[in-house]
Parts: C-alpha cells; sequence; structure tokens
C-alpha cells in the first residue's frame, strides 16, 4: 500500500497512520517524527528545521522534499509506505507524484482526516499537557491550524482530481476510526476490516 495521510494538527492522522501500516505490513514515514529526531540529535537536519517547528511553520519545502527522498529510497519502504504529515503543500505533492512516477509506482490513496476546530483544539490542549511539545502551546496552535488551512488544505482537491482521496469522520474512538479507514481500503488479503482488527 501507497498512502499518505492528511488533516490538521490533532485530527488523530499519526495515530492512525501506524495502524495503517501495521495492517499493510508497510513502513511508517512520519516526517514530524523525523524531525524530532534529528532537533534531539542536534544535526544538521535538526538545526535547519527547529525554529519553523518551533513558530509552528512549515519547514522548507526543499529540506523536507529532500529528506523524504531519501527515507523513501530505504529498504523498508520496498513494501510500500504510509506518508504521515507529507506532503503538506502542492510543491511537496508535485514532487512525491514525479518521484513515484519515476519508480512506476504510483500513489494508491489519499486519506483526509476531518475534525472539527473545537475537537482539535480540545485535543491539542491535552496533548501539549501531556507530552510537552513546544509546538503545542495555544497561540502556535492556532498558527499551526492557519497554515494547515492555507497550505495544506488544498491538497485535499488535489488529491480528490487525481480520484485518490478518501475522507474519514476523525471523531470518536481510535478503533471505530481505524475501522472506518480499513472500511475504504482494499483490506489486506480481503478480511473484514473489522476481523482484519483483530489478527
Ligand atoms: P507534525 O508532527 O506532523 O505535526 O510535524 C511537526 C512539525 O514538523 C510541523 O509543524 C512542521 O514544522 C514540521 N513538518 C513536518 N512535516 C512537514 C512537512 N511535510 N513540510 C513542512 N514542515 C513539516
Amino acid at each position: 500500500m501507497r498512502l499518505v495521510v492528511l488533516g490538521p494538527p490533532g485530527a488523530g492522522k499519526g495515530t492512525q497512520a501506524v495502524r495503517i501500516a501495521e495492517q499493510f505490513a508497510c513502513a511508517d514515514v512520519a516526517t514530524g517524527d523525523i524531525f524530532r529526531a534529528n532537533v534531539a540529535e542536534g544535526t544538521e537536519l535538526g538545526r535547519a528545521a527547529q525554529e519553523y517547528m518551533d513558530r509552528g511553520d512549515l519547514v522548507p519545502d526543499e529540506v523536507v522534499i529532500a529528506m523524504v527522498m531519501e527515507r523513501l529510497a530505504e529498504r523498508d519502504c520496498d513494501s510500500g509506505f504510509v506518508l504521515d504529515g507529507f506532503p503538506r503543500t502542492v510543491a511537496q505533492a508535485e514532487a512525491l507524484d514525479r518521484r513515484l512516477a519515476e519508480l512506476g509506482s504510483p500513489l494508491e490513496a489519499a486519506l483526509s482526516f476531518d475534525v472539527t476546530e473545537e475537537e482539535l483544539l480540545r485535543r491539542l490542549a491535552g496533548r501539549a499537557a501531556a507530552q510537552h511539545r513546544a509546538d503545542d502551546v495555544e497561540q502556535t496552535i492556532r498558527h499551526r491550524l492557519e497554515v494547515f488551512a492555507i497550505k495544506t488544505r488544498p491538497l485535499i482537491d488535489y488529491y480528490r482530481h487525481r480520484r485518490l482521496l478518501s475522507m474519514v469522520d476523525g471523531v470518536g474512538q481510535v478503533e471505530e476510526v481505524t475501522i472506518r479507514v480499513l472500511s475504504g481500503l482494499p483490506t489486506p488479503g480481503g478480511r473484514d476490516p473489522a476481523l482484519a482488527l483483530a489478527v
């Protein structure tokens, strides 16, 4: 499975991406996690990304695109991938399409998680308290939601035009949302999505 997950911060896409990747036995590639690991290790990439992340801005396209293209070349992505947090701009989506076209293995689906702004703010405030993420303080949260609306939301139409888009209602228990997601995708081994989860 080659899949991208879209959604505003707090929509639950990270949690679902891990579960989808497990179901399809493919790589889970979360750009935010890669950046946070690089910041923690003090790498050059981490230093390049940190100021943008702390402000709730997007890391420049050329930095992110180079990082993701390198990651997709790793062996574990041969069996497919779930991209969580990439693409976030039309330029990133186009770069991904170009690379996958070169490889002759185009994207199979784009999932967009839909959650009301009120619910997002509630979840993000909880996450800020639990995880001490510098970018989860309220002012930065609002900025990240604006950045999503301006830069990332256009990708919903981008993938709709390519007939790859599935909208997913992201409100509910984690398991319920996973079942919704899997019921919109070809299930691994053709099993019922609810049963597939139990395996
Ligand atoms: P996330 O954990 O996906 O919310 O990402 C945390 C932060 O990492 C974002 O607010 C951005 O600063 C940066 N980031 C992650 N993915 C991307 C991307 N595809 N493009 C630009 N910046 C990104």
